[in-house]
């Protein structure tokens, strides 16, 4: 065992504090990662304050880690150290289940086990990125292309491949109408990836207040949606609609949005239920969706796609001490567009 810095939280409302945890040993088939830069996942917040359920505590969560090899174990063949290397949000699955061998891991039957909070086949529970290294299987490491910065690319490995799976599996392109609802970490890179794709992209965000950003984004149009005219004007206006947002929404008045054959995928992931009226589905022949982030494979043509489209998170990058200040930011939906934790600033925890 290793005992690494990380920041963590000892229960539902505790502050994210500096402490140790224990890395397990480099096995054959692992992968020792000198963690650079942490990304701040809305589902770091919802997992810590207990939104998804009971949760083991103390927990350093954190699942878009870019860092650089430092070790690797004797079976590890695609791998070196000095790699530029990411990890999403899984470390392992199954490999068994016909999810699985299909490349989809995300949907693995045994459940995938996730980069944090989850149990790991030692029985131990994983910790995440939000820490100076990590051990991770050989298979569940992308390689960050060159020209993908490593001080902005690791909100790709979570909030990227959370919206590119789901707009290449709907066909998000040209000749597609595609409304992405929130502007947040998520919802800022669907933007920029259904622009890429060539989809003619709206963004209904809360208020107007970031217009001009979503515009340079790559969307052609841009709603308020505290504004009741923008569901009148918006009716049966959309081929898909991508639901970004962390809370719950009036779901009958998005629906309602989609034309014929239309899909609202649905990402976001509030703490309640979300109240679903049958004749609003019945309507246009509408579907609703979800999607879950996407297979090890998928992550990494993800990754080579933004890097040939030049496509990079909008970030602002934080000092370790400054983790609860940027939570508190996310939940006001005061983010632009994504926290990065610059590991290098985690101090020891004090003796
Ligand atoms: P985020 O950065 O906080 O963005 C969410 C955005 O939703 C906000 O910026 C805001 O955008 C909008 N919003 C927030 N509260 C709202 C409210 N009460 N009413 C209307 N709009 C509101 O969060 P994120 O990291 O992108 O994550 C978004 C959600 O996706 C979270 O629930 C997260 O757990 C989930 N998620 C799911 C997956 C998956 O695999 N399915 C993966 C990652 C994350 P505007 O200011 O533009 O309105
Ligand atoms: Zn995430
Ligand atoms: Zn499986």
């Amino acid at each position: 065992m290793m005992t690494v810095t990380a920041y963590a939280a000892a229960s539902p409302t505790a502050d994210i504090l500096p402490t140790t945890i224990e890395r397990r040993d480099v096995g054959p088939a692992d992968v020792l990662i000198e963690i650079q830069y942490a990304g701040i996942c809305h589902s770091d917040i919802h997992t810590i304050r207990g939104d998804w359920g009971p949760q083991t505590y103390p927990q350093t969560v954190g699942h878009e880690i870019a860092g650089i090899v430092s070790a690797v174990g004797s079976d590890v063949t695609m791998w070196a150290v000095g790699d530029r290397v990411g990890v999403g949000c899984m470390v392992n699955s199954c490999r068994e289940c016909e999810n699985c061998k299909a490349g989809l891991e995300q949907y693995c039957w045994a459940g995938n086990i996730q980069t944090y909070g989850g149990v790991d086949r030692d029985g131990t529970v994983t910790q995440g990125g939000y820490s100076t290294h990590i051990v991770v299987d050989q298979d569940f490491v992308l390689r960050i292309p060159e020209s993908l910065d490593m001080a902005v690319v690791a909100p790709l490995l979570c909030a990227g491949i959370t919206t590119y799976s789901p707009l290449q599996h709907w066909r998000a392109g040209a000749g597609r109408t595609v409304a992405v609802v929130g502007m947040g970490g998520l919802g800022h890179l669907g933007v920029k990836i259904a622009a890429a794709l060539g989809a003619e992209v709206t963004v209904l965000s809360q208020t107007l207040s970031k217009e001009a950003d979503g515009r340079a984004f790559g969307a052609a149009h841009y709603y308020a949606t505290s504004d009741p005219a923008t569901f009148e004007k918006l009716e049966n206006g959309f081929d898909l609609i991508l639901n970004t947002v962390s809370a719950e929404i009036d779901m009958k008045a998005y629906l309602k949005l989609l034309r014929l054959d239309g899909v609202l995928i649905n990402v976001g992931a509030p703490a309640e239920p979300l109240p679903i009226q049958v004749f609003t589905l019945f309507g246009n022949r509408r579907s609703f969706a979800g999607s879950s982030i996407g297979g090890i494979r998928e992550t990494q043509e993800m990754l080579d796609f933004c890097a040939e489209k030049g496509i990079v998170p909008e970030t602002e990058l934080i000092a370790a001490d400054q983790i609860n200040e940027a939570w508190a930011r996310v939940l006001a939906s005061d983010v632009r567009y994504r926290f990065v934790i610059d590991v290098a600033t985690m101090e020891q925890p004090a003796a």
